[in-house]
């Protein structure tokens, strides 16, 4: 790291990322713990991935009144979502007044991107120094820097010598774009270009969407809250609150307590139907086998894939889209406002990158494999994330005798927990790969993850304790107990999928986030800090923990994630 000339800032905990676990994490370091604290961020702005992703139709796909901090019966009587959804905007209102409510903005340095983080032994502190030359030192490092926040931009020879305009949608420009009247390409149909297809069809001349893997949705049904909804969620907090503490995936309803072949197929089908009708992530909850039973899992994908030959009118385009490859659900599942239905405009085409590969761009559009150069103004790259591991890897990590972390997860991603990985003493990594994160609704595995760091950092100050890391066989331990989580579902069956890696060329196949379930998590890391921070190694004191335990396999009733 190069030395800067100004004396470097010196505080207890520095956080990097200012989205909803940045935000809380502030709080609860400065002002349950009162230490001093302070946030670098590299927006202007709070949100996090909801700063960055302002697409056409960026909306979340979990329902509001469970997309909500719940640590602070305050916050939740106070604030009052409108739709079923919210939408990017409403996000950020929601973020902001969270951070103006607990004053936190003083304490977060917007326009800070990390480039350098480094650990001093001798001193037991963390360097950390930003994009435009400032050097700050603290005791702990926690990144909260999100799971899809690293843009993945396809390496499509020509791209730099297309005419028109380009985008990613994790890089969205804050002014927005005018389509009105452009022949507009998308790339990409995972949640995001379901999300954006139909918004930009409203105005395009033309878009056509260019589809490698074809994909479920369900239908998200958004519409405004009623006041009785509304109502019901300020006088039943509680309730959400604990249901969203104890199921699988963190969502505000029940995994239904039925399997699939339990019932005649005419009577499935009604259930299928009347999940579909109410729309929206709770479909995948119909049959608490659907993730586990692949027979099981072909009833729900044959309804979905009829339901796309329905809507659609072109029946080869219908063909196309319905020509799914991969379990329902083994990828994150889309749920959508109006996409099938945006293929059957006139202005709307789709084009099959599976059987005719995109082969390069020119200044006029994007050429596929049989010589078509369809002739563009804006091409929309949906095209995902370097998920997970992408954005910590980007912070320019090094630990203990200056091992980089790109060194020590040459071969794919291991931590502890999904907590702190070994060598790196007194780093916390906020929803990182090895925990549930992205299976499950954010905020709920995001304010556990908080509130564990909060209370272990608490436990170290109050026990003169300087450094935690865990011992390298807890993380060899995880590391198998996360594939074999994985490996009880049909979740590695997806090939294609951002879980596994599997979207940047590359980076290392190793399935990244925990699939055992949110609660299950939720037990085992209370049971590790109950038992003295069981698997960690504890320096400063005369407290060493004791080495970790086996992890129970994952039973089959565990419903994994959405
Ligand atoms: P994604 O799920 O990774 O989808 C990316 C899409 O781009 C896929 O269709 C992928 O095809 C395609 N693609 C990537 N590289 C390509 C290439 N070189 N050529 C052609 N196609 C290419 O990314 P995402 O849609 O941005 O979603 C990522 C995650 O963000 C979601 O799964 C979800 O967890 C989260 N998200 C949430 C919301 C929400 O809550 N509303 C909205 C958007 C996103 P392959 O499948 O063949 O790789």
């Amino acid at each position: 790291m190069p030395e800067s000339s100004a004396a470097p800032t010196n505080v207890d905990a520095l956080i990097i990322g200012a989205g909803f676990s940045g935000l809380y994490q502030l709080y609860c370091l400065r002002d349950r713990l009162g230490l001093s604290a302070q946030v670098l961020e590299a927006g202007d702005g709070v949100g996090g991935t909801w700063y960055w992703n302002r697409y056409p139709g960026a909306r979340c796909d979990s329902e509001s009144h469970s997309y909500s901090y719940y640590f602070s019966d305050e916050l939740l009587e106070e604030w009052e979502w409108t739709e079923r959804y919210p939408g990017q905007p409403e996000i950020m209102r929601y973020l902001n007044h969270v951070a103006d409510r607990f004053d936190l903005k003083r304490d977060i340095r917007f326009g800070r991107r990390v480039t350098a983080a480094r650990y001093d032994d001798a001193a037991n502190r963390w360097h950390v120094e930003t994009e435009s030359g400032e050097h700050y030192t603290a005791t702990w490092l926690i990144t909260a820097v999100g799971c899809l926040s690293s843009a993945n931009v396809p390496d499509i020879p020509g791209l730099e010598s297309f005419a028109g305009a380009w985008y990613h949608t994790g890089q969205w420009p804050h002014e927005g774009v005018d389509f009105t009247g452009k022949r507009v390409g998308q790339v990409g149909t995972g949640s995001t270009g379901i999300q954006a297809a139909p918004v930009i069809a409203e105005s395009a001349g033309h878009l056509t969407v260019f589809q490698r893997t074809a994909n479920y949705s369900v239908p998200a049904r958004n519409a405004p809250l009623s006041p009785e909804f509304k109502r019901y969620c300020h006088d039943r907090h509680d309730e959400i609150r604990a249901v969203i503490k104890d199921t699988p995936n963190g969502h505000p309803f029940r995994i239904a307590a039925r399997k699939v072949f339990d019932f005649p197929a005419a009577e499935r089908q009604e259930i299928y139907e009347k999940a579909w009708e109410k729309g929206g992530l709770q479909f995948r909850a119909s049959f608490q086998d659907l993730l586990a039973d692949k027979a099981a899992n072909d009833t729900a994908a044959d309804f979905l894939k009829g339901k796309i030959r329905e809507v659609v009118k072109d029946p080869e385009t219908a063909a196309a889209l319905s020509d799914i490859d991969h379990p329902y659900a083994a990828k994150r599942p889309p749920i959508d406002t109006g996409y099938f239905e945006a293929f059957n405009r006139d202005n709307v085409s789709l084009v099959d990158v599976r059987r005719n590969p995109i082969s390069h761009i020119t200044p006029k559009g994007i050429v596929t494999a049989d010589g078509t150069e369809h002739e563009l103004d804006v091409i929309v790259f949906a095209t995902g994330f370097d998920a997970m591991s992408g954005a910590l890897l980007k912070l320019g990590i090094e630990g203990r005798d200056g091992l980089a972390l790109k060194d020590a997860w040459r071969d794919g991603p291991k931590t502890y927990l999904g907590l702190q990985v070994a060598g790196f003493p007194n780093l916390f990594t906020i929803t990182g790969p090895g925990s549930p994160s992205v299976l499950c609704n954010m905020p709920v595995p995001i304010e556990q993850h908080v509130e564990w760091i909060t209370g272990c950092i608490a436990h170290m100050r109050d026990n003169r304790i300087e450094r935690i890391e865990p011992e390298p066989e807890s993380v060899e331990k995880w590391v198998a107990h996360v594939n074999d989580a994985a490996n009880a579902t049909l979740l590695p069956l997806a090939k294609h999928s951002w879980y596994l890696g599997a979207n940047v060329p590359g980076k290392p196949r190793v399935f990244m986030p925990y699939a055992g379930g949110m609660k299950r998590y939720r037990d085992i890391c209370d049971d590790v800090a109950a038992k003295g921070y069981e698997g960690f190694r504890l320096d400063g004191n005369d407290e060493k923990s004791a080495a970790v335990g086996d992890f129970a396999p994952a039973g089959s009733t565990d419903s994994p994630g959405i």
